[in-house]
């Protein structure tokens, strides 16, 4: 491909439940082999790319705890699910011939290796798909935040959120066929109208530090490659 990319590194926000596909948990392995073809291809253009992806096709603390668990070891097990989703996708990836190495914020050894700012930079840097694992290693947050952070400390230059839908709405899209779709907002909108983007504590700390935010559609063939060439595809926040 001749497309240029508008981003030299990226971290690219994937939810647990975008690897279920049409199942009701778990992981498809076809939904993997997708991600893996369409990440690949931004490695393709020399973009850098790292990944953090969600827990919520296994587990979320927070609905462990309302089934009556301790929250933080609900908290615990969401994580190690995100360790289980990385480590499927660094075999897709690596089945696509791509480089992938997953870190975990919660020391795991033989199975991945421990976060390290300076070494993911440098596995980046080498052109590595690097993926951030068990969140920010503490309970009471989100791989949202996760993603925020990561995405902050190795200093992409923007965080991709991969959704179902092609953007934020002024409403539920799914609910409401006259939902109104924004192409740009500033954090400060996202706060006063409610919008539920991410959670609180990721959209402050992106707002903190000028990190802008795309949401767009991960479903849509292509769409991840649109946004990182500059097209105009999905939402973007920013200062
Ligand atoms: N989690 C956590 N700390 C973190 C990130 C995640 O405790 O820093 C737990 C939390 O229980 C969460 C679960 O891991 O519900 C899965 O993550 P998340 O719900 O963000 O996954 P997604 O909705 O993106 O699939």
């Amino acid at each position: 491909t001749d497309r240029q990319p508008k981003y030299k590194r990226i971290l690219l926000k994937l939810s647990g439940e975008a690897l279920m596909g049409d199942e009701e948990f778990g992981i498809d392995p076809k939904v993997l082999d997708r991600m893996a073809l369409e990440i690949g291809q931004l490695v393709g253009i020399g973009v850098q790319v790292g990944l953090v992806i969600g827990g919520g096709n296994l587990f979320r603390g927070a609905a462990l705890s309302a089934a009556g668990m301790d929250r933080v070891t609900g908290d615990h097990m969401g994580m190690l699910a995100t360790v289980m989703n990385a480590l499927a996708m660094r075999d897709a990836l690596e089945r696509s011939n791509i480089n992938t190495r997953v870190m975990s914020a919660i020391p795991m050894s033989g199975v991945a290796e421990r976060y390290d700012r300076r070494r993911a930079m440098r596995y980046l840097n080498t052109g590595d798909v690097v993926i951030f694992s068990a969140g920010t290693g503490n309970p009471f947050f989100t791989t949202d935040s996760a993603a925020c952070l990561r995405g902050i400390e190795v200093d992409v230059d923007v965080v991709l959120k991969a959704t179902k839908v092609d953007g934020i709405y002024d409403s539920d899209p799914v609910k409401n066929p006259d939902a109104v779709k924004f192409d740009q907002l500033t954090y400060d909108d996202v706060l006063d109208r409610k919008l539920g983007v991410m959670d609180l504590t990721a959209i402050c700390l992106v707002r903190d530090h000028d990190m802008p935010i795309r949401v767009f559609n991960m479903n849509k063939p292509g769409a991840l490659l649109n946004v990182v060439v500059g097209q105009n595809e999905g939402t973007l926040v920013s200062p």
